[in-house]
C-alpha cells in the first residue's frame, strides 16, 4: 500500500454508462444550463430526500450561503454571530455580505457552537446567528432557536456537511429560517459543484431565484442586483444519478465508520466526538482528536501518516478567525475550546467504496505508533 497514495476522499461517481445515458438527450436539445429539465428535477428529486418544501439550486454550497444571506435583506454592518471551527466559506459568506462575524467559541464534545455563550454576544446590532452542523454533528437546535425567538434573530445553519442527517426523526434542513448544503465534489452527495439552499418561507424561493440569475425578471427588466449562481444540466445530471446511489453510499461509510470505531476507541491518546442520541448519521467525515497521551503530537501524525501515502486534513485548522483576512478585526469570546480542537483534530479517510485493506492499513498506521 505504501506507493498509493491514500485521500481523505474521493468523489463518488456513477457508472460511466450510467452518465453518459443520461447526458444524451442534451444533445438533443441543447438546453444546457438556465433552470433547464434536469435542474427542476433535481430540485423536486432533492426536496423528497431533503424532506423540505422549499429549496432553490446553486452552483455550489458557498453560494447558497451568500446568497441566503443576501436574501435576509440585513442591514450593512449588521452582527452575525458564527462558529470559527468551520471551512472559510462560511466566515467568508458573512463578510461578503457586508456583515460582521461574531466569533462564538464551540463545545468539546462535537464541535458545534457552544449555544451557552452566544447571548453574551448579542447587542443591538446582531440580526443573525449562522451555526455549522460540523462534520454532519447535529447543533443544539432547539435552544439555538429558543435564543433566536427571544431576540428576534434569523437562523441560517451551513449544513454543508449534513446531507441526509435527521435529529429526532426530523430532517435537517427544517431548523432554523434556512440552511446550506453542499454538493461539492468532496461531499457525501455530490454534483461535481453544486450545493442548494432550502427555507421555510416561500418569499426566500422568488428572491433566490432572481438573485441566482442576475435579478433578471423578464426580458427588459433586471430588478435587482444579483449574482449567476444557477446549476448547469450536466452537474444537475450528475446529481441525479448520484442521488439513486446515495443510500448505498453512506451505508458503506457507516461500516468503514463503525470499524475505526471499533479498531481506535481503545487507543491511548485517540478521541472521538460524541453524537447526540436521535442522530441519523451520515458518516460524511470520520475526524479524530489526538491527546497528550498519544506518542506524537496532531502534527506528527499528520506528517507520518503522509509518508505512508496516508493523506489525511486539519479541518479546522487554523479557526478562520485567525486566518490573515479576518484575524484580529472582529469581536469574540474566547474561543478557547475551538482553539484546543484545532490543534487536535485530524481526518481520516473515508468515502463510499474504500476497501478493506485501505482501511486496514491506515487502522495499523494510526495504532503502531501506540
Ligand atoms: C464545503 C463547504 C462549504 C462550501 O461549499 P462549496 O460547495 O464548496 O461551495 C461551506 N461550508 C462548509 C462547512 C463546507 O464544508
Amino acid at each position: 500500500m505504501k506507493n498509493e497514495k491514500i485521500f481523505v476522499t474521493k468523489s463518488s461517481m456513477p457508472d460511466y454508462e450510467e452518465y453518459i445515458e443520461a447526458i444524451k438527450p442534451l444533445w438533443d436539445t441543447h438546453w444546457l444550463t438556465n433552470m433547464g429539465q434536469y435542474h427542476q428535477e433535481l430540485e423536486q428529486k432533492l426536496k423528497e430526500y431533503l424532506g423540505v418544501r422549499e429549496l432553490s439550486l446553486m452552483v455550489n454550497g458557498h453560494m447558497a450561503l451568500e446568497l441566503t444571506i443576501q436574501a435576509m435583506g440585513f442591514p450593512e454592518g449588521a452582527e452575525v454571530i458564527t462558529t470559527p471551527f468551520t471551512f472559510i466559506s462560511t466566515t467568508h459568506a458573512i463578510v461578503r455580505n457586508r456583515l460582521k462575524p461574531v466569533f462564538c467559541d464551540v463545545k468539546p464534545e462535537d464541535g458545534t457552537i457552544d449555544e451557552t455563550k452566544i447571548e453574551e454576544l448579542i447587542t443591538e446590532h446582531t440580526v443573525a446567528i449562522v451555526p455549522v452542523h460540523v462534520y454532519g454533528n447535529v447543533c443544539n437546535v432547539e435552544e439555538i432557536q429558543r435564543i433566536a425567538d427571544k431576540y428576534s434573530l434569523k437562523v441560517i445553519y451551513d449544513a454543508a456537511h449534513a446531507f441526509g442527517v435527521s435529529y429526532k426523526g426530523k430532517k435537517i434542513g427544517n431548523f432554523g429560517d434556512a440552511s446550506i448544503f453542499s454538493f461539492h465534489a468532496t461531499k457525501v452527495f455530490n454534483t461535481i459543484e453544486g450545493g442548494a439552499a432550502v427555507f421555510s418561507d416561500h418569499r426566500i424561493y422568488e428572491t433566490l431565484f432572481n438573485l441566482k440569475n442576475f435579478g433578471i425578471r423578464g426580458e427588459e427588466m433586471v430588478t435587482e442586483v444579483g449574482a449567476n449562481a444557477k446549476m448547469n444540466e450536466f452537474c444537475a445530471i450528475m446529481g441525479l444519478c448520484n442521488l439513486k446511489h446515495v443510500e448505498g453510499a453512506i451505508a458503506c461509510r457507516k461500516d468503514l465508520c463503525e470499524e475505526y470505531d471499533r479498531q481506535l476507541r481503545n487507543v491511548p491518546g485517540i478521541k472521538m466526538f460524541e453524537t447526540k442520541p436521535e442522530v441519523e448519521r451520515n458518516y460524511g467525515y470520520y475526524p479524530i482528536l489526538i491527546e497528550k497521551d498519544y506518542p506524537l503530537s496532531r502534527d506528527e501524525l499528520y506528517e507520518k501518516l503522509k509518508e505512508q501515502g496516508i493523506h489525511t486534513r486539519k479541518y479546522f485548522y487554523p479557526l478562520t478567525s485567525d486566518q490573515a483576512c479576518f484575524k484580529n478585526k472582529y469581536r469574540s469570546v474566547s474561543l478557547g475550546c475551538a482553539r484546543e480542537l484545532a490543534k487536535k483534530v485530524l481526518v481520516l479517510p473515508v468515502y463510499d467504496k474504500m476497501e478493506a485493506k485501505t482501511l486496514t492499513y491506515v487502522i495499523e498506521s494510526i495504532r503502531s505508533n501506540s
